[in-house]
């Protein structure tokens, strides 16, 4: 079962480019997941909101000459949650960088609300698709800056109102320093689950119509756990989403699970449908409840 969990990392949140907030991305530069550059069109396709629907049509991709996803078909309908699980390896990351465009396919096309990915202009990629990730973190500064780097421009009622709704509020407000409270990239005094709370609160200010989600993996104390969860709960409500799932408790809250292998899905249906067949889900189910006792 080990295996099937990735590294502990701290949680956190990049965009899908970088081309505003200069100043938060001098602070965040050398952090960040590397994006390869993947060319804008000259003539994008307008996207003013985004309904959220994420296509895979016949998608296939490799790094360099090895291929990784041999040919993925998958229709995300607006407003899913699913939850991506695999041993490592599988292919998941892959899957959730394509679908952030931070790589074209090399056959095949992958759709957002119908228009292909790369006739999308850069903002309006970045606007309808986040992506939070284990790697990132939260950057230097106060936290407040920290989560409005969800909506650069954001006024301080915003930033207050989205750190409610996530439940990151109580902890925020009860600091000396309040949301002037000044963070490194570690999370400074913050613990674990807090740093995942303002990760959140940041996405939430963003309000994408698809998030990206990989999961941190890092085990938080019972009452964390549960203020998480139930800030995963308030950012997944009406948008589309796809966590990489490493908790038993984030794939039972998903209308849908994904298992890949070697680069294909090899399972796909509801958590309760699933969990009482033969196949992989049913054992890795099995063995996470095993753990959890
Ligand atoms: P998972 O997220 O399920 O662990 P990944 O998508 O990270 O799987 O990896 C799928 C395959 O692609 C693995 O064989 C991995 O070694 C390879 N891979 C992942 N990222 C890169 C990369 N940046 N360059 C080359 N190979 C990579």
């Amino acid at each position: 079962l080990r295996r099937f969990f990735d590294p502990l990392q701290d949680i956190a949140m990049f965009y899908n480019s970088y081309q505003s907030a200069t100043a938060a991305l001098e602070k965040l530069s050398g952090v960040l997941e590397e994006r390869p550059s993947v060319p804008e069109p000259t003539d994008p396709v307008p996207l003013p909101a985004s309904a959220g629907g994420l296509t895979f049509d016949g998608v296939r991709f490799g790094y360099g000459d090895t291929t990784v996803l041999p040919g993925l078909d998958l229709e995300l309908p607006p407003g899913q949650t699913v939850a991506l699980v695999g041993t490592t390896g599988a292919g998941k990351s892959t899957l959730a960088r394509l679908a952030a465009r931070f790589y074209d396919p090399d056959d095949g096309e992958i759709r957002l609300d119908g228009v292909p990915l790369d006739r999308l202009g850069d903002a309006d990629l970045r606007r309808a698709v986040v992506m939070v990730t284990q790697e990132s973190f939260l950057f230097s500064g106060s936290i407040a800056d920290n989560i409005a780097f969800g909506r650069p421009g954001a006024d301080r009622t915003e930033i207050e109102t989205a750190a409610r709704a996530i439940g990151a509020h109580p902890f925020i407000a009860a600091l000396p320093e309040g949301y002037d409270t000044e963070v490194n990239k570690r999370g400074g005094r913050l613990s674990a689950g807090q740093r995942q709370l303002v990760s959140f609160a940041r996405a939430f200010l963003a309000d994408p119509a698809v998030l990206i989600l990989d999961e941190a993996t890092s085990s938080l104390d019972v009452p964390s756990e549960r203020l998480v969860q139930h800030a995963l709960r308030t950012l997944l409500a009406d948008r589309t989403a796809l966590i990489i799932a490493h908790r038993l408790s984030t794939v039972e809250i998903a209308d849908r699970v994904l298992v890949m292998e070697g680069g294909r899905i090899v399972e796909d249906g509801a958590p309760a449908e699933l969990v009482g067949g033969t196949g992989r889900f049913a054992a890795l189910h099995q063995a996470w409840a095993d753990s959890l006792v």
